[in-house]
């Protein structure tokens, strides 16, 4: 259905669980965070009904996401009842790729049709030092069995950091030479944990276009502008929401694991949808959408969302 500013939200983000095996540090306190008590967490029937309420509202896509969804139990039945769900036409799911070598295969025959895994460097000591838990080999391990189990186009998503892993770019490029994968090189947002780091962090995704002059406009996936090398098989998108944020065709809206609906990223508005069922429900989504904000403010401004990303599902 349209927003109240004639955009059609067919996209829904549903956040699993806050919970992480990884502490990245733009993400998560070191510490980790206080674990959600089981009330307050949406069960599985919670997640069945609001999916069901969405997609009665229009929406055809949800991307399962967290915190970590691959550690929320019952995260297979949760993605088969996505999957099942009538209306729901794509299901697709977001992951640090820690666990993915255990799941790839199930994951595929409950009905998710993309993965993206999130990998911000290629380096194992650095990968260790931004997730501050996390062993690269798992993600490797993971993406080979998301190839092995059918998943096709994998989709790998790298927050650009300045000083971190902006001399990786090219490295990043050159794994689209021989594969079909997308590397998505996402604007870091100040949000939560980095929400005071220093500006030289924080850097536009034109530095990718500087870095590898070779890439070429191949068009747009989604928010994504994509790239490509000529002649190599996969491609590069950039996604911009600072530098050239894309509220006028954001076409998605969010649900946390303690089910509050966010209309938009940045504002610090919810809607609770705990506690509602039927029409109740489906009401409070339609009423949700409509009042879904014409955009954020981010390149002037901090967000004004009270969580941060592994609260809400980035
Ligand atoms: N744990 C899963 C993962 O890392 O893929 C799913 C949840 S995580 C919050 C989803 C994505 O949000 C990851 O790709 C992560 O790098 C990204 N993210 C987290 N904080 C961010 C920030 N401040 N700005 C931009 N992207 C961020
Ligand atoms: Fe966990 Fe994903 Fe946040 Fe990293 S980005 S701490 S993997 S939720």
């Amino acid at each position: 259905m349209n927003d109240n500013c004639g955009r059609n939200i067919r996209y829904l983000r549903l956040s699993v669980t806050d919970l992480c095996n990884l502490r990245c540090a733009y993400c998560m306190p070191a510490e980790g965070v206080e674990k959600l008590s089981h009330g307050e967490i949406l069960s599985v029937e919670e997640i069945g009904e609001i999916v069901a309420a969405a997609a009665e509202c229009g929406i055809e896509k949800v991307r399962i996401t967290g915190g970590e969804p691959l550690v929320r139990r019952g995260i297979m039945e949760i993605c088969r009842l996505c999957a099942s769900t009538r209306g729901i036409k794509e299901v697709v799911l977001t992951t640090n790729g820690v666990r993915l070598a255990e799941w790839a295969g199930q994951l595929r025959e409950a009905g998710v049709s993309r993965v993206n895994i999130s990998l911000d460097t290629l380096k194992a000591g650095k990968y260790k030092e931004i997730t501050r838990l996390g062993s690269i080999d798992d993600v490797f391990r993971g993406m080979d069995a998301a190839k092995a189990a059918g998943f096709e186009k994998l989709k790998l998503n790298a927050v650009l950091i300045g000083g971190f892993n902006d001399d990786e770019i090219p490295d990043f490029v050159a794994l689209t030479r021989d594969e079909d994968i997308e590397v998505r090189f996402i604007e870091l947002m100040p949000i939560g944990e980095c929400a005071g780091w220093d500006k030289s962090r924080f850097i536009a995704s034109d530095a990718v276009l500087k870095a590898v002059p070779e890439l070429e406009p191949a068009g747009a996936s989604g928010v994504a502008r994509l790239y490509k090398v000529r002649g190599h098989k996969g491609s590069v998108g950039l996604i911009s929401p600072i530098s050239s944020h894309f509220c006028s065709v954001c076409d998605r809206i969010r649900v946390t694991a303690d089910g509050r609906l966010k209309p938009c990223l940045h504002s610090a508005e919810e809607i609770k949808l705990k506690g509602l069922h039927g029409e109740e429900l489906k009401a409070a989504v339609e009423a949700a959408i409509k009042s879904k904000p014409k955009g954020h403010r981010l390149n002037q401004a901090a967000s004004e969302s009270a969580r941060s990303m592994f609260r809400i599902g980035g």
